[in-house]
């Protein structure tokens, strides 16, 4: 059996914590630039090249309804990711970790650089 020292050991909770990380600090930008591109597209691209207003204002309305959609959809994933991680089980005691450095119920560390207060 693999042995971990700390929870970022735990190759679950690292994936989920490594996906958490790098959406807090782009979710900004994931979350407006499809909104920015539709736009683009339906105010410089979709004139040019088809004329016919008629045609393509449903659709315009459509991508921009699906990209607002999107912007709220990715900061409540970033919510959930956010509490799933919170929620992430201890690998050691099997209650829930927390958002300390170390787990509340048997102080098992986070990261390596804290140091576990009860030894093993
Ligand atoms: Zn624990």
């Amino acid at each position: 059996m693999n042995q971990v020292s700390c929870l970022e050991d735990c190759a679950d909770y690292a994936q989920l914590n490594g996906k958490n990380l790098l959406l807090r600090k782009q979710w900004y930008i994931v979350a407006i630039l499809p909104f920015v591109f539709t736009l683009a597209f339906d105010v410089y691209l979709l004139p040019r090249f088809v004329p016919e207003t008629k045609f393509w204002h449903g659709f315009a309305s459509a991508l921009i309804y699906a990209s607002l959609v999107w912007g709220f959809a990715v900061p409540v994933y970033l919510l959930a990711m956010f509490v799933r991680v919170k929620l992430f089980r201890c690998p050691r005691c099997g209650h829930r970790f927390g958002g300390g450095e170390s787990c509340g119920s048997c102080d098992f560390p986070r990261s390596k650089g804290v140091s576990s207060v009860t030894s093993l």
